[in-house]
This record gives C-alpha cells, sequence and structure tokens, in this order.
C-alpha cells in the first residue's frame, strides 16, 4: 500500500487520513516548512516541527497548530509520525511515515549544507523518498558557506571603501537570515565593514529566528539614521527583491545593488534584474546534494514533486531507481515575493536541460561547473569535457 499518495487538494496519506503540505484546504495538514508554497491558510489543524512554530505562526496566525520536537513520533490512525531536520530554513523538517511495516519519507524542501540558521539536514532511511527537485540539473553546484560570504563581505567593503551603499536583494524569509547571520560568523573579530540596514519586511521574521536562538547581527531600519549621515554609505542594505524600484532605495544614492539567488547561476539572470553583482545562494539542494540525500536514504521507490522533475525521474530510473513524478503545486518558494526567475531564465534552463540530460544521465560530474565569474554573468558549460566521461 503506498503510504503517499497525489490528490488534487494535495499529497495525502490514505492510512493516516491526512495530508503533507496541502494547497487546498484539508481537515488535518502535516506542514514540512513555513513558506507560502508549502504553508496555506484554511486547514482545520496543523503539524510542525516545534522550531518552526514561531515562523509558521507569524505567517498564519490564527491556525490550530500541534508541533513535535524533532525525532519525537505520534501515531495517527496506525501511522507512525516523525519529523526530522530537513535543513532548509527554520523549523524545516522530513516527514517519516511508518505504517504495516513500510517506512516513507516525504522532504518538503532541503539541503544539505550546514548554514547555521536551522537544525542541520539528517538522513533518514526509508523505503521510499519524496524529494524536490528545483535544482535537478548538474549545472547546479554550490559553493561553500565561507566562500560565498567571503565574496559578499568583499563587495560590501569596497564599497564602503569607495563611499557606497551596497544593496543586497534577497527572500525575506530564510535567505536574509541566512546571510546576516553568515556575514557576522564569517567577519569574526575583523568585524563587518559598516552598519546593516534591514527592510521592514524582514523585521519580524529576523525576530522570530533571534527569537529561536540564531544569532543575528546588530540591523537598524534607515528611518533610524539621519538622512545624511555618512554611515548610509557604508551601509549594507539588505531587502526583499520587491523593493527594486521603489522610493525607499533613494536614500541610499548611487549604491551598488546585488542579487543573492540560486537562479543567479543561469547566464543573464545578473543583468535582466538590472543589478551589479549575482551571489548564487540557495536554500536548496544542488545536483550533488539531491543526489547525496537520495542515496543516503537507501530508498528503491523515489516520487519527485517540483522543479526539475522530468530530468531527475529519467536520470534516477538510469540508475535502477522506481522512480516518479508527483503532480504538486510546489514551486520556488522566490516565486511569492515577486522574485520569480523570469521566463526568459526559465527558458534558456530548459534548453539546457534539453541539449544536457542525455550527457548528464550518463555522467553528472562531467557537467561540473568552473568557479562562476560574477562580474560576467555565471556562464552555464558549454560543452562536456570529454575526459571526464564515463
Ligand atoms: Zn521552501
Ligand atoms: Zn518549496
Amino acid at each position: 500500500m503506498d503510504l503517499v499518495v497525489a490528490r488534487p487538494e494535495g499529497l495525502y496519506c490514505p492510512p493516516g487520513d491526512f495530508h503533507i503540505d496541502p494547497w487546498r484546504p484539508v481537515a488535518r495538514a502535516v506542514i514540512t516548512h513555513a513558506h507560502s508554497d508549502h504553508a496555506r491558510a484554511g486547514s482545520g489543524r496543523y503539524l510542525c516541527a516545534a522550531p518552526g512554530r514561531g515562523v509558521l505562526l507569524s505567517r498564519l496566525p490564527d491556525i490550530h497548530l500541534d508541533s513535535l520536537d524533532y525525532g519525537e513520533a505520534v501515531v495517527h490512525n496506525g501511522v507512525r509520525i516523525s519529523l526530522h531536520p530537513a535543513g532548509h530554513v527554520l523549523g524545516s523538517a522530513q516527514v517519516r511515515l511508518e505504517y504495516g511495516g513500510q517506512v516513507w519519507v516525504a522532504s518538503g524542501d532541503y539541503k544539505l549544507a550546514h548554514d547555521g540558521t536551522c537544525a542541520p539536514f539528517e538522513p533518514v532511511r526509508c523505503d521510499t523518498f519524496i524529494t524536490e527537485s528545483t535544482f535537478g540539473l548538474p549545472i547546479y553546484r554550490w559553493q561553500s558557506q565561507a566562500e560565498l560570504m567571503t565574496q559578499i563581505l568583499s563587495w560590501w567593503r569596497a564599497n564602503a571603501e569607495q563611499g557606497r551603499a551596497s544593496v543586497l536583494y534577497c527572500y525575506a524569509f530564510g535567505k536574509a537570515q541566512r546571510i546576516l547571520h553568515g556575514l557576522m560568523t564569517q567577519a569574526g573579530e575583523a568585524g563587518l565593514p559598516g552598519p546593516i540596514v534591514e527592510h521592514g519586511a524582514m523585521t519580524a521574521l529576523n525576530r522570530a529566528y533571534a527569537a529561536a536562538g540564531v544569532a543575528l547581527p546588530a540591523t537598524v531600519h534607515a528611518s533610524e539614521l539621519p538622512p545624511r549621515s555618512p554611515l548610509l554609505r557604508q551601509a549594507l542594505v539588505i531587502a526583499p527583491p520587491s523593493a527594486q524600484r521603489s522610493p525607499w532605495l533613494r536614500r541610499f544614492g548611487d549604491a551598488s545593488q546585488a542579487f543573492a539567488s540560486g537562479w543567479m547561476r543561469i547566464r543573464g539572470t545578473r543583468r535582466r534584474r538590472g543589478v551589479d553583482r549575482g551571489f548564487v545562494i540557495s536554500d536548496h539542494a544542488d545536483w550533488p546534494g539531491l543526489h547525496a540525500a537520495i542515496e543516503a536514504t537507501g530508498a528503491e521507490r523515489v516520487f519527485v514533486t517540483h522543479g526539475y522533475v522530468h530530468a531527475m525521474v529519467r536520470y534516477l530510473c538510469e540508475r535502477g531507481l522506481q522512480a516518479q513524478g508527483f503532480e504538486t503545486q510546489y514551486g520556488d518558494e522566490e516565486d511569492h515575493d515577486r522574485d520569480e526567475p523570469d521566463s526568459e531564465a526559465l527558458a534558456e534552463a530548459d534548453a539546457q536541460a534539453d541539449a544536457k540530460t542525455d550527457a548528464a544521465a550518463s555522467a553528472p560530474a562531467a557537467a561540473a561547473a568552473g568557479p562562476t565569474d560574477d562580474k560576467a554573468g555565471p556562464a552555464i558549460p558549454s560543452a562536456i569535457d570529454p575526459r571526464d566521461a564515463s
């Protein structure tokens, strides 16, 4: 018996009679994390991981919410349910279901790299694994947290030395806190190049993270600095993408602008965004991360919910797994902040995917990207290096 099936209202567990991250209102919803494509209003009762309560309630304040510590279990209609860290954002969880001698895990969104703002991803053994595939193409390989933070710090420092503010656009839930925490950790005793100005859209989430014990650097609101303060020209301004064309930005004068997103990996995204720099940072697993996670589960069956479903299913089937897609309404959460990768960039990625899937399926490591040059815009490798082909 399948422990999870795709229904029009969301992923459903038939023996347990509950849903996981449903997109329509249902009686009982288990929530993997509080991003808006996974946590929606209107259901009768909700269950989430305890560290995610604050952020989930900040988004859906009036819900009937129960929570479990990571690793703690409840039995519902004979199905044993437990939640395990997914490493994606604060409180994110994989849902482990055990019934009739079978174990299924629905992972929601996840990443393997530890960023210090949430419990690290925990591999959970299972028979069937339900995975995302947001960045499920060989071109997606992330740099380490330390490398990324060093890049942002040196961009900020160079701007501050020239008396220019540094405006960094990023998604308000997860990405912003990861960057704030990472910059503070990376700067260490040397300290940060200037003050950090936080856009108002970040405030509630920063508070929820701080309340959960995540160390964040001090931030100010723009209104707390005098209009002509020289500090404005040394500041890092952290703002959601929707602030890009707002009058709020004018006080920072001729600022350098940058964007932090996994989509910055796609050639041309930085230019189309109209920013000076692109930092390739994502809270989703990259291609090697997806495969490491899938392999660590030991699962023989894999369902793929969103992202590059077709390419991932095909690759896994060729590796001898029973893989298939699940029809869902999950997306990249950044879609919900008017931060969607534009259609031109997606068309380009799709074209690359079509061209690459065959080669990638037989030699994924061969498509490894070299270091990206943010100034030039990240380039997608144009050919598979034959020396690496197996
Ligand atoms: Zn998410
Ligand atoms: Zn998602």
